[in-house]
């Protein structure tokens, strides 16, 4: 397999999907020379079959607004790959969704979920349905309608979907309530569900916790603390929120926030009773970030990302290709040590060949994001055996899982001068355990 003759063929079969070329393109660059040294891989198309997803379903989703006027959205869910358990990946409700956009994060899903060493394959699904501004009276009535469609193509051994942006738990409730009523059964269909009906403890915390445990460890190789250090977050939604509240929790200094309109600049750093504030604000009254600023009398820029900001440390936790060239530039320009993604895919492609011709601690999201989709993973064992353990048993179980993917990327990441390239440890592991599997299960 030659990578770029690959992506080329790729891009010619799929034109008008620049971001699912640019996830394969980043995979099929890393894993080029393991996979050349399996023949059977080749001779199995092995590579066709690992970027093409098993199946798209697309659906209309209608519904009525509360001004009863009726509205369309598009629905999809890209079922990408099962060799190893159940297509999971989560359901993004946002105006630039599209398939590419869903089609990129199911391919990252894929290797992702490999990754977390539990059984899940990979997939991801969503509708263009922009939530902002919505009562929540016509979430709910999206939510069903959307659940009409889907629900045929989903089940807790089939395809399990959980959150993205624009949907938590109360998206994830709407849709199970649904999937209820049109099936009649009570099952572990989707995760991150309430607590009362088979949601777990430390579900809505797991990315964010799950990508500072993640920069903890990468921080360790080079016998660094994170105690003190000055950290950039991005996005304010639930990754970032529960990010900034495990770098409280473990003495660092979160100074920035985000949302699509723009960027807060803390320089005391958010503490626990700012983070209430921002929770309440974006959870509750669905506000913005810059009432942040207005109400604690810090910098707020609009129409801006927070890259410019002087700290130590970087974690992207909004979108897809949120850090751009000159932003790189400018972390490295500003000293930054480490960049961990709790988002899917935010730095392009330019930004990462920065981050590690610098030689910075740089991990991707597949590797330091996984513990979200770990710990749902958690949620179906939990559901499957009808208990629900304890937030120090969850805890301690994402722990292990996101110590178990540092050094699986350390394994296959290790250059022969000691920096480990994560993105091509992580590529590496998971792609290598779905490989395998798919030998096993011939050609289907
Ligand atoms: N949307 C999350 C992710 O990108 C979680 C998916 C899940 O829990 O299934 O990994």
């Amino acid at each position: 397999m030659n990578a770029l003759e690959t992506v080329e063929r790729l891009k010619q079969r799929f034109p008008n999907e620049p971001e699912y070329i640019q996830a394969v393109s980043q995979v099929l660059g890393t894993i080029e020379d393991e996979y050349n040294r399996h023949p059977e891989f080749e001779q199995a198309n092995l590579i066709d079959r690992l970027c093409i997803p098993d199946r798209i379903i697309s659906f209309r989703v209608t519904w009525v607004d509360d001004k009863g006027k009726v509205q369309t959205n598009m629905g999809y869910r890209v079922q990408h790959n099962n060799a190893i358990g159940p297509y999971k990946g989560g359901i993004r409700f946002h105006a630039s969704v599209t398939p590419s956009v869903l089609k990129f994060l199911a391919f990252e899903q894929t290797f992702k979920n490999a990754l977390t060493t539990l059984p899940m394959g990979g997939a991801k699904g969503g509708s263009d349905f922009n939530p902002h501004g919505k009562s929540d009276a016509e979430v709910m009535r999206f939510c069903q309608a959307f659940m009409n469609e889907l629900y045929r193509h989903i089940g807790p051994d089939e395809d399990v979907p959980a959150g993205d942006i624009g949907v938590g738990g109360r998206e994830v409730g709407y849709m199970f309530g649904q999937y209820k009523k049109l099936t009649h059964q009570f099952v572990g269909v989707l995760t991150g569900k309430g607590l009362q009906f088979g949601g777990s403890l430390i579900r809505p915390e797991a990315t964010g916790y799950g990508n500072v445990y993640f920069l903890e460890s990468m921080l360790q190789t080079r016998g660094i603390e994170l105690k003190g250090k000055r950290v950039l977050v991005s996005g304010s939604g639930n990754v970032a929120q529960y990010t900034v509240e495990k770098l409280i929790e473990l003495g660092a200094v979160p100074v920035t926030l985000s949302d699509s309109d723009g960027y807060i600049y803390d320089p005391d750093g958010i503490d626990a009773d700012k983070l209430a504030f921002v929770m309440e604000l974006k959870n509750e009254k669905r506000g913005r970030i810059k009432e942040y600023a207005e109400k604690y009398g810090v910098k707020y820029v609009a129409g801006a990302r927070p890259w410019g900001e002087k700290a130590d440390i970087a974690l992207p936790s909004a979108t897809q290709d949120e850090i751009e060239e000159a932003d790189a530039r400018s972390l490295v320009a500003n000293g930054v040590i480490a960049v961990s993604e709790g988002a899917n895919m935010p730095s392009t492609p330019e930004a990462i060949e920065i981050f590690q011709q610098a030689k910075l601690l740089y991990a991707p999201g597949k590797a330091a994001n996984a513990g979200g989709v770990a710990v749902s993973g958690l949620e179906m064992s939990q559901n499957s055996e009808r208990l629900s353990w304890t937030r120090e048993q969850v805890d301690e179980r994402l722990k292990m899982i996101m110590s178990d993917i540092h050094q699986n990327c350390v394994k296959y990441g290790t250059q022969p001068d000691g920096y480990i390239n994560y993105v091509r440890g992580a590529n590496v592991a998971g792609f290598l355990k779905v490989a395998k599997a798919m030998m096993a299960q011939g050609i289907v």
